[in-house]
């Protein structure tokens, strides 16, 4: 049950925290792998707000170093980190072999700056394999923040392994976005009393008003919108093949291959360069006027084909009140409370979500859009979110230092 502070705690905790006094700030390590940034990075940007002053932990150089310096984060780059992002996160533990000394420099540099710290903060999946070891050699508690669903679409049976033993055996506190996140965990063999919901945030002061569509250089008429990486589980494809079915819309593609699928973006400008829908496809690359653009669009469109841990662009087109379409997978029937905030179709289903669009595009609910931006407004905040992640570090400080040496 979600709770006043948008945090859904688990049920029988078997470390008791939840009486324990808020302390005042300690010294907290932020570890993120990734450089670039994707929804994971950007909740961490958000998250960082109340901790300027505290440091990040970065295997690699990139856009998130500056951006979580402007945010007063003193940031620590790993000496043996570059490349280490190249490991896929599906790939067996053989393949990582070669980078195996890598890997031990910095969880062992990880370690020896952590002992400068009070608490660890992972927030990504590499970040937290290699944050566990260090925390345990550094004797500082650990906190997870894991922004996947863990399951056999997107890890490797030994990665599942290996994240799941860690996180039951060497962390303080799992956090996961959603109930669907939460679920996969416990189902993966994740311990339900390591793991706690704080749903994300984001900022929900009203936006400006949207430039005209021919500002932003988008076509008249009936049009929607995908706005996510282009990745094959994001499920581009599926909304093209709907769109090929409503001959009299168009849609654009809002984001950028972030993580080397190539060869996806090249298989989307081939689907949309085919007769039938050739013209009808914007593709806009990656975009920093996101709320612009979805205030811009008749219709948000969400196809993921995989379940979604959480999905920030559904709560980012209900707060503006444009309508959303999303698959009925993973967080999003959470988020669009089972369907009195937005529509949800079955995933990979191009006829039912071309149904829905035709739908929306002809009678958008105008009723169920007032009502998703109340609940994107009273649930998804990001000072909730902050609070909340703010009360789980200040605890896992309390609780080490109660425990027996
Ligand atoms: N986004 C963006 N520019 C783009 C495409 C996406 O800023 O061109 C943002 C989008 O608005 C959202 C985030 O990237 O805030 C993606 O987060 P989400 O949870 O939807 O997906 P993830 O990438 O984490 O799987």
């Amino acid at each position: 049950m979600v709770n006043g502070t948008g945090v859904i705690a688990a049920e029988n905790h078997r470390l008791t925290a939840r009486n324990l006094p808020v302390a005042p700030q300690p010294r907290a390590l932020f570890v993120n792998h990734s450089s670039v940034i994707s929804g994971a990075e950007l909740i961490l940007l958000d998250t960082v707000i109340p901790w300027a002053g505290a440091s990040a932990f970065l295997f690699e150089a990139g856009p998130l170093q500056p951006a979580l310096a402007d945010r007063g984060l003193h940031t620590i780059m790993a000496r043996w980190g570059a490349g280490l992002s190249g490991v896929r996160r599906d790939s067996n533990l053989l393949a990582a072999l070669p980078l195996a000394g890598r890997l031990l420099g910095v969880a062992a540099e990880l370690a020896s700056v952590a002992r400068g710290f009070d608490v660890l903060y992972a927030n990504s999946q590499k970040a937290f394999v290699l944050a566990a070891f260090a925390a345990r050699w550094a004797r500082v508690p650990l906190i997870w923040h894991l922004h996947d669903i863990i399951d056999d679409a997107h890890f490797g049976a030994a990665q599942r392994r290996l994240q799941i033993g860690l996180a039951n055996n060497w962390t303080w506190r799992v956090i996961v976005p959603s109930q669907a996140a939460a679920s996969a965990f416990v189902a993966a063999g994740g311990h339900a009393d390591r793991v706690q919901i704080v749903v994300n945030g984001l900022d929900i002061s009203p936006d400006p008003p949207s430039p005209s569509r021919a500002a932003l250089g988008l076509p008249e008429g009936k049009l929607f919108g995908v706005f996510s990486r282009l990745a094959p589980w994001k499920g581009q494809h599926v909304a093209l093949d709907a769109l090929a079915q409503i001959p009299d819309a168009s849609c654009v593609i809002v984001g950028s291959a972030l993580f080397h699928e190539d060869a996806y973006e090249a298989r989307l400008r081939a689907q949309a360069a085919q007769p039938g829908l050739a013209g009808r496809v914007h593709f806009l690359g990656q975009r920093s006027d996101v709320g612009a653009l979805m205030q811009a669009v008749d219709v948000m469109v969400h196809p993921s084909v995989d379940p979604e841990p959480f999905g920030r662009t559904l709560v980012e087109a209900m707060r503006v009140g444009t309508p959303v379409i999303a698959s009925d997978s993973g967080a999003a029937a959470e988020i669009l409370d089972g369907g009195n905030s937005g529509t949800l179709v079955p995933p990979g289903d191009a006829a039912a979500l071309a149904a829905a669009l035709r739908r929306v595009l002809d009678r958008p609910d105008h009723g169920q859009c007032a009502r998703a931006e109340a609940r994107a407004r009273a649930v998804y905040g990001v000072a909730a979110m902050q609070a909340a992640l703010g009360d789980v570090i200040r605890q896992s400080v309390i609780f080490q230092s109660a425990r027996p040496a």
